[in-house]
């Protein structure tokens, strides 16, 4: 069986000085693909760093998150995509980029962030990662107006409406751990085809219920999703977990060892 970790940022804070044991943990539960996103400049030259001494399983993604972007500088968002663009042929996905209602202080900011970064994986020819909080309705309506490669909407959660536009369009979505106890995220799952659904953590964010209790989280975790979504499906977990990898792999362009 060989696992995918579609969404996670192992250059973040919480994850200090544990990269190695989180790729251990990776290699030792079949996770044989990790996408790590950036969300500022700094963790993405932190990203690259990790993909350099771990190329056989780390992917990046490089982009600015819009929780950063109220203390982004207008020197730090131009060094940021003179940096990604310097990346090119490493660079797999823009991301984690998108739009959240949690941060409206700085809509403005947010919306000109989130179309500066659409229009760089526009001209560098790239798929890309969103973050869509309260936000999912806009987002869906307004990527057709961009010529993206591909698009991944990661941890949809509603509405069904948008998943429906979504996946009609040709969209990716990704699910997490909350595959196992949300009845919401379990209804997201029913109503995507399986062609469609790709497996993240997004670690270091953590997962309160059981079994993961709100221990640090880790890319053994997909094992639990691929389950669940197997559960929600009513088939193999090995068919799962073949499908997903198929997925990344055209995804991302990334052919998986
Ligand atoms: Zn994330």
């Amino acid at each position: 069986m060989k696992y995918v970790d579609a969404h996670l940022h192992l250059a973040d804070a919480e994850y200090k000085g544990q990269a190695g044991i989180m790729l251990e943990d990776a290699k030792s539960s079949d996770v044989v693909a990790l996408v790590s996103n950036a969300t500022d400049y700094a963790t993405c030259l932190e990203n690259l760093k990790l993909r350099r001494d771990n190329s056989a399983l780390v992917y990046i993604a490089l982009g600015i998150h819009p929780w950063n972007v109220n203390v982004l500088t207008e020197n730090e968002l131009e060094e940021t995509i003179t940096f990604i663009q310097s990346q090119k042929g490493t660079v797999r996905a823009i991301g984690e980029i998108g739009l959240d209602y949690k941060y409206e202080t700085v809509w403005e900011k947010q919306m000109a962030v989130f179309e500066r970064m659409l229009h760089l994986a526009e001209t560098m020819d790239l798929p890309v990662i969103i973050h869509s909080r309260g936000t999912t309705d806009q987002i869906v309506d307004m990527l057709p107006s961009y010529r993206l490669k591909r698009i991944l909407l990661h941890w949809f959660s509603h509405p069904l409406s948008a998943l429906a536009k979504a996946i009609d369009n040709g969209y990716f979505i990704t699910e997490g751990p909350p595959a196992t106890y949300s009845q919401g995220i379990r209804e997201v799952i029913a109503n995507a085809p399986l062609t469609n659904l790709l497996t993240e953590t997004d670690g270091p964010v953590k997962y309160f219920k059981k079994p993961f209790s709100a221990q640090l989280t880790k890319p053994s975790f997909i094992r639990n999703v691929v389950e669940a979504i197997a559960e929600i499906k009513k088939t193999q977990t090995e068919e799962v977990a073949q499908q997903i990898a198929t997925n990344f792999e055209s995804f991302f362009n990334i052919k998986i060892s």
